[in-house]
Order: structure tokens, then C-alpha cells, then sequence
């Protein structure tokens, strides 16, 4: 289908950009790469009267290192989130993610930023950001604001940004040698789709689990941390067994969707197998 009818900026600014999105009133918004967005637009389930194109901006993209943290662009694409380096050094665990998402196409035009912003369900990089803790950088008409990951997805396709905010930015706190961490997907072979996902990030001591985090997608309308898995797994032995009983509350407070991928009890015996997994190879069991 072609989209309806829109006006169509392209600033060479955040600020232009900001501008621009709170003059188009609630029925602006911005486009990114164009991967979500699109399809919505050639469906009709999206009728924005102006799109405000951020592919301009080089301000929005690239890694900067901060010392304790790296503050990533929102403009920075799936393939370079996958390649860089200081990313893979400091929050490996985001380019493993990144690189797990749709194909080598979406992968060179999507952008973190259109990820977060879009919220979608069974996105991969939402729970991610979760298990990482890290924070999105805001910027509308009245300044910069932070937002944690943990504020930040409020609903289904839903976030904290205001209709006049641009995401600029994500920063994630570096992450030490001593955390291991990896990112299990159960997927159609045709489609990259998670049904469901688990991020896993494990601090090992001697032998043990000092400390873990456990991001889950497409578990409820919002990417949850597991926090009964993250409470058993602390103090355990770094051990397949040991793991997979922590395990064994990872779809505690959880609402899974019901769809023609999975029912709801099915993605919760997904959940409890991936995180017992995704908790083995992160503390290196
Ligand atoms: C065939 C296909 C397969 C896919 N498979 C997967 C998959 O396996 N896993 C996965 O996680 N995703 C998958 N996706 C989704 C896709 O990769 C991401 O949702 C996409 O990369 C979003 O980024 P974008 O830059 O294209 O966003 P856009 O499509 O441009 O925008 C998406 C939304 O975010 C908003 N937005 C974008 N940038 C900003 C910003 N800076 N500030 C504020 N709002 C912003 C837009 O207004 C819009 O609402 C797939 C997509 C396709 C087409």
C-alpha cells in the first residue's frame, strides 16, 4: 500500500530537529532508519502529517567514551552498535543482541535509537538496555533529560519520550572484566523475531554468581528484568545445574503474549530453559 500524504523535513541538527517536532504538533514524528516506521506508514497504521527525518544529523551517531560509560548516538545503526569497538570492550552484551536482529539489510539502516523508541515487544536491544541499566538521553523543547531503562518503556510500543522528544542518545554503564554475559533467542527460522528472548549478564567470583541481571523480551508488554532468577542466581555456583535451578522462577510476574508463535505457557517454559542457558554461558558454566 503507499502511505498517505505527509510533509517532510530533514534538519542537520538536534536542535532544528526538536524544533521542527514540536511545531508538527501530535501528529509529527520522527523517522530514523525507517524499519518499523515504514511498514506502518505502507499499512496505514501510522498517519503522522509530518515526518521529521533524523538521517541527517551526525551528532546522533557514533560511541563516545565517558570514562565509566559510553554514550551511543540513537542514530547508530544495528552494524555499527555489531562493530564497534569500544562497544564490544565495554557492553559486549549489546553487540551480541544487535547482531541477532533481523538481517544484514535491517541491520545496515536500522538504528538503536528507532529500537528503543519503537518499543516493540519482541525487540531485541529494549531488554537488553534493561539488563544493562542503562539510561536514554532526551532532548525537547525544554532541554536534555535522562530516563533509566527501567522508566523508559511504559506500555506496548509505548515509551516516556514526550511527542516532542528526540532520543539522542543511550548510555550504558561499562561493564567490568569480571562480568560475563550473553543474549539466547528462540526464533522462526525464516523470520529473526524473537518469541521470546533472555539477556544474561553474570558476575563470577571464585567459582560463583556474585551478581546477575536478567533482561526478558516479548514476556509482557514491556521487557522485564527477572528479578526472582536475579535474587536465586546470586551466590550460586557458577554450574549448569546450579543455573538452571536459579532458573526456575523466570516467568514469575510475568504476562507473555498469546500468538500464532507461541500460547503464553509455552513462552513461559521458553523463558525458564533460555535464562537457565543465557545464565550458564554468561558466568562461563
Ligand atoms: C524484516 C524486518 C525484520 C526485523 N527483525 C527484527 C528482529 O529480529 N529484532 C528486532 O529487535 N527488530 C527487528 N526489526 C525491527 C527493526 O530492526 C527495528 O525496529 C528498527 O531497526 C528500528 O530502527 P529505525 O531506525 O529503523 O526506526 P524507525 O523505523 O525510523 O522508527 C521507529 C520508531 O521510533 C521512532 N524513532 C526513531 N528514532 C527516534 C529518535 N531518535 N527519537 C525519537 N523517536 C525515534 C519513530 O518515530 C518510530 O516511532 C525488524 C524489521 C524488519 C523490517
Amino acid at each position: 500500500m503507499i502511505p498517505a500524504k505527509f510533509d517532510y523535513v530533514r534538519p542537520a541538527s538536534v536542535g532544528d530537529a526538536v524544533s521542527a517536532l514540536a511545531g508538527g504538533g501530535e501528529d509529527a514524528k520522527v523517522i530514523a532508519g525507517g524499519q518499523s516506521l515504514l511498514p506502518l506508514l505502507r499499512l496505514r497504521l501510522a498517519n503522522p502529517d509530518l515526518l521529521v527525518d533524523v538521517g541527517g544529523i551526525d551528532d546522533l551517531k557514533g560511541v563516545t567514551d565517558e570514562g565509566g560509560s559510553l554514550l551511543i548516538g540513537a542514530r547508530t545503526t544495528h552494524y555499527q552498535v555489531v562493530h564497534d569497538p569500544l562497544i564490544a570492550e565495554h557492553c559486549g552484551l549489546l553487540a551480541r543482541a544487535a547482531g541477532t536482529v533481523a538481517d544484514p539489510a535491517v541491520r545496515h539502516r536500522g538504528t538503536l535509537g528507532g529500537s528503543l523508541a519503537h518499543a516493540d515487544p519482541a525487540g531485541d536491544l529494549p531488554a537488553v538496555v534493561l539488563a544493562l541499566d542503562a539510561t536514554m538521553v532526551a532532548r525537547g523543547p525544554s532541554g536534555e533529560r535522562q530516563i533509566a531503562a527501567a522508566d523508559f518503556f511504559v506500555d506496548y510500543l509505548t515509551t516516556a519520550l514526550r511527542p516532542d522528544e528526540i532520543l539522542t542518545g543511550v548510555r550504558v554503564p561499562k561493564l567490568g572484566g569480571d562480568w560475563g554475559y550473553c543474549y539466547e533467542k528462540f526464533h522462526r527460522t525464516a523470520q529473526a523475531w524473537a518469541i521470546v528472548g533472555v539477556a544474561a549478564l553474570a558476575r563470577r567470583s571464585n567459582g560463583h554468581v556474585a551478581e546477575a541481571r536478567v533482561g526478558l523480551t516479548n514476556m509482557g508488554s514491556v521487557p522485564l528484568r527477572a528479578s526472582a532468577v536475579e535474587a536465586a542466581a546470586a551466590g550460586a555456583a557458577a554450574t549448569r545445574e546450579a543455573l538452571a535451578a536459579a532458573a526456575a522462577g523466570a516467568a514469575d510476574g510475568t504476562e507473555p503474549p498469546a500468538d500464532l508463535h507461541g500460547a503464553p505457557d509455552y513462552r513461559r517454559h521458553l523463558a525458564r530453559v533460555l535464562t537457565g542457558r543465557a545464565l550458564a554461558a554468561a558466568a562461563g558454566a
